[in-house]
């Protein structure tokens, strides 16, 4: 689609907890040098709102934003923009579709993957005992990854798992074809796929369909000793089971970024699991510098009357 060049009306409001607002203004300002930027802290007149750029805001923060055009969410995941009531109805929601995101996110897949098919936490315990504790190493053939959730970040996680030369099975909603990789779709496909799994990663959006997926009986499927990678949503799986299994050792080891409740609270019985490792959902972010264009084109789109470039569907939830 061509890209009309009129100049942006109104302001933008940028909300976020986790990214700097100054670099985010430089970024969108090198594109947009009309456009008027605000943090949300700055608002005066919420009317003023045309544009907001936006992760994870507050309750009651599109309230009396009744000139809002578009919303662009700082990320993939639109979990905490879609049925708020504080939203005018059919303002389009857009999310952040970036190749260095998607890098971002295979590099971490790749590593906490090749982190248990090289059996690393296994070692990193035998070290804090001083113990050499040999374990023959796996071939990467012999090792099966599925991967729920084929989108533009669990594709391209696939594919590059493919490459490293493991057996990967992708799951989705609709067929997908991705090089390499055995895709599956549908929920009577997603028992098998789990169970077949060595290493089982999580990649789907938080919608209604897929809250508590992972849930005590579906876990129970998973091979025993299998590793569980989740980078998607702490709500898709039930907590509680997966401590229990890895307590058990029916699942062998996890890898979790997310978490039903952020930041996982001090004391949680998932900080102190040997079998665990936990980052601050970080797996990946919107990067400036190569998403600052498609927000502003879908900006310039907003102004000129036209409908912007990736656009989520609300009904859908992702
Ligand atoms: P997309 O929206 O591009 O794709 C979602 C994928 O999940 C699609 O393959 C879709 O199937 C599939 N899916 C959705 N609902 C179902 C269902 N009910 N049953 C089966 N499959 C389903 O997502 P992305 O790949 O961009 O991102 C995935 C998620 O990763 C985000 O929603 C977010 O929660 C998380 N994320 C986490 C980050 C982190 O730092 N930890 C950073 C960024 C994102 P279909 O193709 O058929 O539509």
């Amino acid at each position: 689609m061509m890209k009309p060049e009129a100049a942006p009306l109104g302001t933008l409001a940028f909300y976020s907890d986790f990214d700097d607002f100054e670099t985010w203004k430089r970024a969108l300002q090198a594109q947009l040098p009309d456009l008027k930027i605000v943090h949300a802290s700055e608002i005066d007149n919420p009317q003023e709102i045309a544009y907001a750029l936006v992760w994870k805001p507050p309750a009651r923060f599109f309230d009396r934003m009744e000139n809002l055009r578009l919303i662009v969410n700082l990320g993939a995941g639109v979990d905490s923009l879609v049925n708020r009531d504080d939203l005018p109805a059919g303002i389009p929601i857009t999310r952040i579709t970036d190749p260095q995101m998607a890098r971002m996110m295979a590099g971490y897949v790749l590593f906490s993957v090749l982190r248990h098919a090289r059996d690393i936490p296994f070692f990193e315990q035998a070290q804090r005992l001083g113990k050499w504790a040999y374990r023959h190493p796996r071939s990467p053939d012999e090792i099966t990854v599925s991967v729920l959730g084929l989108g533009q970040l669990g594709a391209k996680a696939a594919y590059e798992l493919q490459r490293q030369g493991f057996k990967v099975l992708g799951w989705s909603r609709s067929p997908a074809q991705i090089e390499g990789v055995e895709c599956h779709s549908g929920i009577e496909a997603l028992d098998s796929v789990i169970g077949q799994a060595d290493i089982l990663v999580l990649m789907l959006p938080h919608t209604p369909q897929t809250v508590n997926l992972l849930n005590r009986e579906r876990l129970g499927k998973m091979k025993p000793g299998a590793a569980l990678v989740n980078v998607a949503r702490g709500s898709l799986v039930d907590q509680t089971a997966l401590i229990d299994l890895l307590k058990i050792g029916h699942i062998g080891a996890a890898t979790l970024d997310v978490f039903e409740r952020e930041p996982l609270p001090a004391g949680h019985p998932l900080w102190s699991m040997p079998n665990v490792l936990i980052t601050p959902h970080l797996a990946s972010v919107a990067i400036p510098s190569s998403s600052a264009t498609q927000i502003a084109a879908n900006i310039r789109c907003i102004s000129a009357g036209m409908p912007p470039d990736n656009v989520i569907d609300p009904s859908r939830g992702y």
